[in-house]
């Protein structure tokens, strides 16, 4: 009998934990929990901006922009532009796609360079990016909208689990990318109007120049480090 009761008590149990792990009311309830974190997060972020700034601070931005920098990064969340620019505000005209492509919004570049008319379309790829891994292994279950948006990513080989391969495909499609935004803007950088440049924003310190360093790879087809490095628009002293 007290095995019996053991048994049913057993039984009994697994019921509740399966239902509870099975109700939507209390996935629900979990996941609105998440959704109402992750709000106060944006939230409580925005008003601490806000309070940092004087009050005139806005006045600058309303008739308009007047940016410096067309920059095409990937959308990954490991990049941000604070790496880049410590106030980025009115600096940077920001496009962002996976993997840092020029022709899957080529529109918005456009507008950056032909209308905001910025002197540097900076483009700049990372370590480990998903996207250059993804056009590697071609993986099978990606839906066609993203597969449209890994076409222009020019790779190295197909071991994207090789950190050597994926470092060489991530510079590959930089490289690519300038080269394709050359091509477009030809004209602008052969009358001095427009420099495109070429980095990889390295957490992973693959360069061993100590993570989160931009490298910079390509300045207007030059890949040649030393002689990027000569140039004066690279070299401060
Ligand atoms: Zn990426």
């Amino acid at each position: 009998m007290q095995k019996l009761s053991l048994v049913v008590l057993i039984m009994f149990m697994f019921n509740v934990s399966h239902l509870m792990a099975e109700s939507p009311a209390l996935v629900d309830k979990s996941e609105r929990y998440q959704v109402r974190e992750i709000v106060r997060h944006v939230m409580e972020s925005n008003d601490e901006f806000v309070k940092k700034l004087s009050s005139n601070y806005f006045t600058q931005h309303i008739h308009g922009q007047k940016p410096i920098v067309t920059m095409v990064t990937c959308s990954d969340s490991r990049l941000h532009t604070h790496a880049l620019d410590m106030h980025p505000d009115g600096d940077l005209f920001m496009v962002r796609n996976i993997g840092n492509q020029v022709s899957t919004t080529e529109g918005s570049i456009e507008y950056g360079v032909r209308h905001l008319h910025t002197p540097v379309l900076f483009i700049i790829g990372h370590s480990s990016c998903g996207a250059v891994e993804a056009a590697m292994s071609k993986p099978a279950n990606l839906e066609p909208s993203i597969w449209r948006e890994l076409d222009t990513i020019k790779v190295i080989g197909d071991k994207s689990d090789d950190h050597v391969q994926v470092k060489e495909s991530v510079e590959s499609n930089v490289n690519h990318q300038v080269s394709t935004a050359l091509t477009k803007y030809a004209k602008e950088v052969k009358e001095g109007r427009l420099t495109i440049i070429g980095g990889v924003y390295d957490f992973r310190n693959d360069y061993s120049q100590g993570n989160g360093r931009l490298v910079l790879i390509n300045v207007n087809g030059e890949t040649n480090l030393s002689e990027i490095h000569k140039m004066p628009i690279v070299n401060s002293k």
